[in-house]
């Protein structure tokens, strides 16, 4: 099929080969697979023939989910992990040793900054750019044991855009690959490999999923990149494969042997969920405008969102995300009772810890997802004591606002 064909249209067709007469792939919850000879699966074993031996190895159901998401994005392969929070690990660990440093952006997910704790424990160090898309303090970041570059392409919570094609020269100028979490941004809206990143990283609890019925994740590798086998000693016995070397060693080692693989049930929901990406979308990127520009017009209310004209990030709207914002919104109340006054009073939004569901969810970020991080490393990402996250959903757009509008003035007369 041509590539000129739109996003749904692809989503739905352009991707479904099963072969039989279903619509949709089988759900292959099985833990293991029966051959009828010991040679047969000595074969598979060695990958001298193609099969499935052991759902932690590979499964049917994942590899339709895996080959759906990395059509969308462009990449040579796709690996499903258990969750966003394996997909990430498992990316870094398959590349990073002990001694090596990590660039990475700032305000990045409460969870993703707490592994970087947990890496620090094993040797592995985080280097957090002030301004990741500043070419300046990029380089002068830039040393010996630096082994990556990482950041989310819309950060979660802050807004912040990574300038990917700015970022991916700089990282390419000094041999090093770029990973983006992709997470907030979705193919629809965004597919970094074609902006220059070499490998995509989702949470596809999130916006994926779409139904908020299943935790997981993926990487996507674009296979572009050209390792240096001598400084990504972690890749070395898979020097073979050459540009493959990243996909073969996380599939074949380093992914298997943490064990954080999807279950079949959650990449067929997940896959069903994927199939109506565009829709939500549109429909999440058009209410989460709206949204933010009444909010913006509340009094005492200070709103961040990405299509307000004001936004630090507004240019890259048009330069990186296709016109859209993004499903995400955060705004000040001015204090935490406020906040928290606002956030119960809200009917339709419900106070949950997620993003990326077809319902409007809200938070308290400060004492809920960064409760683990310090306070500098809270501010930076956005997050202060008056913050509340709103997830925006497909809800009619006149609701959302007005329960908004009604939640405020409860929190401002009760
Ligand atoms: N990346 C981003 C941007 C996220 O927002 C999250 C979770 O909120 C994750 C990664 C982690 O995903 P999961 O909860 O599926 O482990």
């Amino acid at each position: 099929m041509k590539d000129t064909i739109g996003f749904n249209t692809k989503m739905l067709h352009a991707l479904a080969s099963y072969g039989q007469r279903e619509i949709l792939p089988q759900i292959s919850q099985v833990s293991a697979f029966s051959y009828e000879s010991m040679e047969e699966l000595e074969r598979v074993f060695a990958h001298k023939s193609m099969g499935y031996a052991y759902t932690r190895i590979g499964n049917p159901t994942l590899a339709a989910f895996e080959q759906k998401i990395n059509s969308l994005e462009g990449g040579i392969g796709a690996i499903s992990t258990s969750s966003g929070m394996a997909a990430i690990s498992a990316a870094i660990l398959n590349v990073c040793e002990s001694g090596d440093e990590i660039i990475v952006g700032r305000g990045l997910y409460g969870g993703t900054i707490d592994l970087f704790h947990d890496l620090a424990k094993l040797g592995i160090h985080t280097i957090c750019a002030r301004d990741i898309n500043d070419k300046d303090e990029l380089e002068g970041l830039i040393t010996d044991r630096t082994k990556l570059i990482f950041s989310e392409l819309i950060s979660n919570p802050s807004l912040m855009v990574l300038d990917i094609p700015a970022v991916s020269e700089i990282a390419h100028a000094h041999k090093l690959p770029l990973f983006v979490d992709s997470t907030t941004a979705t193919p629809y809206i965004a597919t970094p490999l074609s902006l220059g990143a070499d490998v995509v990283i989702h949470s596809t609890s999130k916006y994926i999923n779409g139904g908020g019925n299943s935790i997981g994740g993926i990487i996507v590798d674009g296979g572009k990149f050209a390792w240096d086998f001598e400084k990504f000693g972690a890749l070395s016995e898979f020097k073979k494969y050459g540009k493959m070397a990243f996909l073969l060693r996380l599939r074949t080692d380093l992914w298997e042997n943490l064990g954080g693989c999807m279950s079949p049930m959650n990449a067929y929901l997940s896959y069903i969920g994927a199939e109506t990406l565009g829709l939500r979308m549109e429909r999440i990127c058009c209410n989460a405008d709206k949204l933010a520009h009444a909010l913006d017009e509340e009094k005492d209310i200070t709103v961040n969102y990405l299509t307000l004209p004001t936004h630090p990030y507004h240019g890259y709207v048009d330069k990186e995300l296709k016109g859209f914002g993004g499903g995400i919104l955060s705004f000040r109340a001015g204090s935490k009772e406020r906040a928290f006054k606002i956030i119960n009073s809200l009917k339709y939004g419900l106070i949950a810890s997620n993003i990326g569901d077809l319902r409007t969810l809200v938070i308290h970020p400060a004492s809920t997802l960064y409760i683990h991080s310090g306070k500098e490393e809270t501010q930076a990402a956005g997050v202060f004591d008056d913050t509340i996250r709103v997830s925006v959903g497909i809800e009619d757009p006149e609701d959302l606002i007005n329960d908004f509008r009604e939640a405020i003035k409860a929190a401002d007369n009760g």
